[in-house]
């Protein structure tokens, strides 16, 4: 589109066109950003995944407006020498590749950690023997738990922001004891966090990572027995959309008491575009990217999306809308969790000049629209054809 060919960075340069190598760009956040990149720019991308249902519309076949601009790569990173020759022909890779949804964590301790440690090696080495920039997504999970979290509850200095937000350049990572498997995730993101910032001041690597902070909207995840495994966990939003199109109870894994902060999927990809369209300010750079002015419990979560579901479905809440389970009972052995995400800004927001918009209210009812329209009939089916059999 000419507009986009007009554009300019954040100093006033013209974007030149990028080739971009996105591993993992079948999943939630590359759907978004491979969507964002096809509307909005003139960038190339190389999509590379095992699984491409979420970028269909894009690649299956790509539609003629698209022809030349997206082609879709199926593989796996574990084991395919034909990744190396995409880094090589690309201007930036963008490795969002990963299993990263927590009830994997404690119960498939030795594949999350290959596939966060050991499976993005290739990707740093091959980024930095050919001299190629590499956006990396690492987590928030990273910091662990708060320093404050170690002090009693009612200790007035767990009201103190120095002991709970979190900063890129200064905050602890802590983690769990070993047997407390949950850990292995943010270990192994940890790892390669420090050995591709060790690539950067050994070997000049042009490295970018990124921290989400619990990024949510359409296509996240799956709705187990429709379009993944029936005994499947996703993520939160997944879990509890699941339970209120299946009219089912949310459940509150201890209480519910931990606290999140959420951010709009369709904000988070505008970060990222910046991150690819302003080398220069986002080289040698970690952002978090998240919403603080999005605090909630889990328990709050679910009440507020109980409540907005009820509105978007026509379908009035269950009488007893949600119950408590234990972590034990929920993920098994081995769990633990962060117990509060803040994220600090001042990065992002002075290199980028980034800074989130939508409230959370506004983005579960947009997401929750979309469940509801992609998955109800899916599930009557499903579920009529169970009281049936
Ligand atoms: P996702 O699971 O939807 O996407 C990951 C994609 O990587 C999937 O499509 C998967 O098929 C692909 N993949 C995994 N292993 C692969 C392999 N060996 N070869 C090829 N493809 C492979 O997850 P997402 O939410 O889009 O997350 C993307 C990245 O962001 C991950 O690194 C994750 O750790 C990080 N992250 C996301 C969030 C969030 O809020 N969504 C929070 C923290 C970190
Ligand atoms: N959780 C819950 N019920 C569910 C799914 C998740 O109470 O059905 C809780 C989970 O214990 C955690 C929070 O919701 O405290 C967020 O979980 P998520 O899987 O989204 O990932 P996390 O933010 O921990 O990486």
């Amino acid at each position: 589109p000419a507009a986009a060919a007009a554009s300019l960075d954040l100093d006033g340069n013209p974007i030149a066109p990028l080739t971009i190598c996105m591993i993992g760009a079948g999943g939630f956040i590359g759907s978004h950003l491979c969507e964002k990149l096809m509307a909005e720019t003139n960038h190339v991308v190389f999509a590379v995944d095992v699984y491409s249902d979420k970028i269909r519309h894009l690649v299956d076949p790509a539609p003629p407006h698209l022809v030349g601009r997206i082609s879709f790569h199926r593989l796996n990173i574990k084991n395919d020498s034909r990744l190396e020759g995409l880094i090589k022909m690309a201007d930036l890779t963008i490795n969002l590749a990963a299993i990263c949804t927590p009830a994997d964590y404690n119960t498939r301790p030795l594949d999350t950690i290959y596939s966060n440690f050991i499976d993005a090696l290739p990707v740093v080495k091959y980024c930095s023997e050919n001299n190629k920039r590499l956006i990396h997504f690492s987590t928030c999970e990273v910091y662990g738990k708060t320093i404050g979290s170690f002090l009693p509850s009612d200790h007035p200095l767990r009201k103190e922001p120095e002991f709970y937000v979190l900063k890129e350049d200064e905050s602890p990572c802590i983690f769990g004891p070993i047997v407390k498997q949950r850990w292995s995730y943010a270990c192994a993101k940890q790892l390669i966090e420090r050995l591709i910032f060790a690539e950067g001041a050994e070997n000049g690597l042009e490295f970018t990572i990124v921290r989400p902070f619990n990024w949510i909207g359409p296509r996240m995840d799956f709705i187990p027995g429709v379009d993944g495994p029936s005994e499947g966990v996703p993520r939160v939003l997944a879990c509890f959309s699941n339970n209120l199109l299946r009219r089912e109870p949310l459940q509150l894994v201890d209480g519910g008491q931990s606290q999140r902060t959420f951010v709009y999927i369709k904000d988070a990809i505008e970060a990222v575009l910046l991150m690819i369209e302003n080398p220069a300010r986002a080289n040698g750079q970690i952002f978090n990217v998240g919403n603080p002015d999005n605090e909630v419990t889990v328990r709050e979560l679910a009440e507020m999306m109980t409540e907005v579901y009820a509105n978007v479905s026509g379908e009035p809440p269950l009488d007893e809308p949600m119950i408590d389970v234990s972590s034990k009972q929920f993920y098994g052995e081995g769990y633990d969790d962060s117990d509060k995400r803040i994220p600090d800004m001042t990065i992002i927001n002075k290199q980028l000049g980034w800074n989130p918009k939508t409230p959370l209210k506004d983005f579960l009812e947009t997401t929750l629209t979309y469940q509801h329209k992609t998955y109800k009939e899916a599930i009557k089916r499903q579920m009529s054809q169970v009281s049936v059999s």
